[in-house]
This record gives structure tokens, sequence and C-alpha cells, in this order.
């Protein structure tokens, strides 16, 4: 928990100005916000002498009456009238305070005062207030007397980075979304005063609001208690899909997926290697054995999506789709911001399986070089699908139908632990799709067997065969637009009407085969081109 990696950090003196951030809005526990947490828990065994508050609009304010006067007798009286005036103006006697007694000094909405942005850029005022900040950062006087600083930001990434530099002393400390136990226990708690009713267990209500911050569960409660309703999966699911919509719509996507195996026309290897080693251990509750991420290979069409649904629909997991497209499209600075939240609010979502859709076009061999914020990015991206504490509880998977131009640091071992051929289906498999994609539209067919349009669909990928059915409808429909029905002859018609798109899917096809490195995950007519070498 973020205040243990305070606690620690304090004690062993590596650093007296900390930044908090990210959830620092929310409750901290069942009753206490950011400040009263670290007042009880911090401030309140430690003898400080001052306790004080600066933000921009509010200006300079103190816990108590005598901590303000003790604070003009060592500033001087000239500070008293500074009190609500920018930081160039009153850091300085902030400046003799910290230095002179056991001070401990909160600054919220720090990224007002050193925004992010390069130097150059910065006002005259906001290198003043960084220039201060960071110097007493290094301070030696103001450690030896024990003064503290606590600042507070919602985006690490709205910081200065000159400020976050390492010459500095400026320990960043991210403040989580609470854990599915602590939701659990922060439900336990509002439910007590049995003002709203619950159809729902209080665990299926924790695990249900994953990503959601204490507040946000309040606001929920307090919803169903306005509009005299009792707490149901359905409330909960809608209220937060508006949550997370407004807080990370416009960088991840949320799925929650509809299908499962059975919708999925073939590719039985996949399927199985998915079930033995992520859904069954999940289900045993041994997630140790849960790959840290997949990487999907193979032409488009063929399915890659619709398997991550159906494993996120299995496994219980969440889901939520990464649009590298979206992030890298947004002007300098906005992008790289955009991608800390974003990697925040998939995190959020533990237990949780984030997809990549291709992912070759954001992380190209060479390319992620080029300019210093999609390094940044790149690198942030590593250090996420790399870390082993997320193991089990983040399935990172990314599909691609141009393996070969991924960057190699993606590639390398430990980052996906498997990739998988997404191919073409087999005479029988596409039998299979055309069953099941009629089934989906919910048409009417008095076809039994599709063995003998699938043969005449060679080639076709499961996204083409579905246009085949479109097509196929739009004729029914032509034919008797009352009552349509697939027959044979429109079956046949629409096959000859649409055209796979050959070239291209061979290419791709190549490709994902020459990555994957397990035959057992690669159809039998390609074995013999399995290298081993
Ligand atoms: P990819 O992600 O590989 O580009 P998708 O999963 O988006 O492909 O598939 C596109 C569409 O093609 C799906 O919505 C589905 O209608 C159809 N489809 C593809 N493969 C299959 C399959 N194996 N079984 C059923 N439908 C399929």
């Amino acid at each position: 928990m973020w205040f243990n990696e305070f606690l620690s950090k304090y004690k062993s003196g590596i650093s007296h100005e900390f930044l908090f951030y990210f959830n620092v809005k929310d409750t901290m526990d069942n009753t206490r916000n950011f400040f009263r947490y670290i007042d009880d828990e911090f401030i309140k065994q430690r003898n400080f002498g001052i306790v004080a508050f600066y933000d921009i609009s509010r200006g300079l304010t103190f816990l108590a009456p005598e901590m303000e006067r003790e604070f003009k007798k060592i500033a001087g009286n000239e500070a008293s009238k500074l009190f609500f005036s920018l930081p160039s103006r009153i850091f300085p006697f902030i400046d003799i305070a910290l230095k002179s007694t056991k001070m401990a000094l909160f600054i919220d909405h720090a990224e007002k005062i050193v925004p992010s942005g390069d130097i150059g850029s910065m006002t005259l005022e906001e290198r003043m207030a960084l220039i201060w900040m960071t110097e007493w950062s290094v301070n030696s006087k103001i450690s030896s007397v024990g003064s503290t600083i606590f600042m507070l930001a919602d985006n690490l990434a709205d910081i200065s980075r000159e400020f976050l530099n390492s010459s500095y002393r400026i320990e960043p400390i991210l403040v989580e979304l609470p854990g599915e136990d602590e939701r659990k226990n922060y439900i336990e708690f509002l439910l007590q005063d049995k003002s709203t009713s619950s159809e729902i267990s209080i665990d299926e209500f924790a695990k249900l609001s994953s990503g959601l911050s204490r507040k946000s569960i309040k606001d929920i409660k307090l919803k169903a208690e306005a509009e005299g309703v009792p707490i149901t999966f359905d409330f909960i699911k809608e209220k937060k899909h508006g949550v997370l919509q407004k807080e990370y719509g416009d960088v991840l996507d949320f799925i929650y997926p509809e299908i499962s195996f059975e919708d999925i026309g073939g590719m039985e290897a996949a399927k199985s290697y998915l079930t033995k080693n992520i859904i069954e251990p999940i289900r045993r509750g041994d997630s140790r054995r849960v790959p840290m991420g997949i990487l999907l290979c193979g032409p488009s069409g063929t399915g890659k999506t619709l398997l991550v649904e159906a494993l996120a629909k299995s496994s219980g997991f969440n889901c939520v789709k990464i649009d590298m497209s979206r992030i890298l499209g947004q002007y300098v600075g906005e992008s790289e911001k955009n991608f800390k939240k974003c990697l925040l609010g998939a995190k959020s979502q533990e237990p949780v399986i984030v997809f990549v859709d291709e992912i070759d076009t954001a992380f190209r061999r060479g390319e992620s070089g080029d300019s210093g914020v999609s390094r940044n990015i790149f690198s942030e991206f590593l250090q996420f699908t790399s870390n082993t504490n997320n193991r089990g509880k983040i399935i990172f998977i990314a599909a691609t139908n141009r393996p070969d131009l991924l960057d190699a640091a993606l590639k390398r071992a430990g980052r996906f632990d498997k990739k998988i051929p997404v191919l073409l289906p087999e005479k029988e498999e596409r039998a299979e799709i055309f069953r099941i994609i009629i089934k989906k539209y919910g048409i009417n067919t008095d076809i039994q067997d599709f063995v003998p349009y699938s043969e005449m669909a060679e080639n076709y990928t499961g996204a083409e065969i579905d246009t085949v059915v479109r097509k196929a409808y739009e004729l029914a429909c032509n034919m008797k637009e009352n009552h349509p029905v697939i027959t044979d002859t429109i079956l046949k018609e629409a096959l000859k009407k649409c055209r796979p798109s050959t070239q291209e899917i061979e290419f791709m096809t190549e490709l994902a085969i020459a990555e994957c490195d397990d035959i057992d995950l690669l159809p039998e007519k390609y074995w013999p081109r399995f290298d081993r070498t």
C-alpha cells in the first residue's frame, strides 16, 4: 500500500519530499481523506511544530492558529501579507520556516505549480517555483530539522519532467485505487447503515467494482438510495461503465464479452492452449502458471479478436482494449500522458486481459527510437509488460499480422510467453464458421450440411465468410423480403460474388508460421514447414 511505501522511504532517509499521485482525492480507508490519514498515522506521532497547506487558489493556510503564529514569528510579519500570493513570493518565507522548525508542508495541485512541458516553455513564475521546490528536496538543513513536504497531483505526467529528474530527490508515490479486499471492506462499511438494499453479495459487489475509487463506490450507493432501487448487478455495471468511460473512455475501450469458445469455429489448438494454461489454472487459483503475455499472429479477419473476447468471458477476467493509434495520434506530451493514464486504467481492472490489436503499427522495429515521445511510451510499455508482479492479474494479449515488423525488444522471451498462430480455417472449420455466423445473425436457412460450401470457400478467412453470409442474406431479402431464407442457390450465388483476398493472406500466413515456436500450436499440414533449426 502507498502509505507503507512512503513510510519506509521516509524512515530510510531517502527523501523528505514526496509526490503522491493518481488516486489522491479518494478516501484512503473507510472515512479518512489523504490529509487526515497522514495526520493520524504520521504527523501526530512526530511532533511537527507547523503543519501548513499551500495551493495556488487558496494560498498558504495552517492546521491551527498557533501554527500560523509560529510561522509568522519565524518568517517575519512581512510574510503574513503574502499568504495568498504566487509561489515566487511566498516560497522564500516557507523556505525559512522549513529550515528552522520541523514543518509538514502539503502542496496540493502540484501540477498547477510545476506543469509538464519543456522547460523553455515555462513561465518565469513556474521556473522559480521549480527552483525552490527542487532545492528543498536536496537541502540538508531541511532534512536535519525533520521537515517533510507532501505534494499531490492527479497525474504524474502533468508534472514537469525536470522536477522529477534524478538529480533531485523527489520521491513519487503512486496512490493506487483500492484493491478487491479494500473495496470489500469499504462496501461492508457502507452498507452497514441498511439505508439501501442490495441484491448481490458484498463479495460480488467488491469484484464488480474493480477500477472504481471508494468515492465512486459511495456514489453508486447514494444513487441507488436516491432512486429508491436496490443495488443489483446491472445497476453497478451501468454506473461503473459511466464512471470508467468518463475517466478513461478517451484512451481505453472496455469490452464486455458476450461470446464464448463455442462461438468460434475451429482454432482447436489455440483454444486448448488457452484453456489448459489460463482458464484452468485460474479456476484452480494457481495464477502463477498463467502466462504474462501472448502474441496472436496471423492474417486479419481470422478471429484473433474473437479469441480474446472468448478468453475474457471464460476466465472471468475483465477486458480492456488499448487503441494505440488513438494514443499516438495525439500531440506530443498529450500522448505520453494519456498512455500512462491508459496503463493505470488497465491496471485498475485487475484481474484483466489487456488487448492491443495491430501492435505492429505502434511499435515497429527501429522506429520507436525516432522521437523522444514514442521512445518514452515504448519503454513504459516494455516495463509494464515485463513486470512479474502482474502475473496472474494482468494478461497482456497483442495481435499482429506483421510479426516481422515488431521491435525485437518486444518479442524477447519473458514478455510473450507464447506466440499463437491464428491461421486460415480448414475445410471442416469453415463449415463450422458458416453455421456459427448464420446462427449469430439469427438468419433462417434450410441448409443442414455446410461442407459443400466450405469447399467452395477455400482460402476464405472467417471475416470473409461473414461477408459471404451477409451477402447471402441480402440476396435472400431481395427474393423474399418478408421471410428471407438462405438456400443452397442463394449461398452459392453469394460465394460467387465475394472473393477472398488471397495474396496478402498467404504472405501473412507465412509470417505467422515463421514466428511460431511451438509445433503443437500449428495445424498439422504446416508441420513439414516448422523450422527446427
Ligand atoms: P481479427 O481480429 O483476426 O482481425 P476478428 O476476430 O475481428 O478477426 O474477426 C472478424 C469477424 O470475422 C468476426 O466478428 C466474426 O464474425 C468472423 N470470424 C472470424 N473468424 C471466425 C471464427 N473462427 N469463428 C467465427 N467467426 C469468425
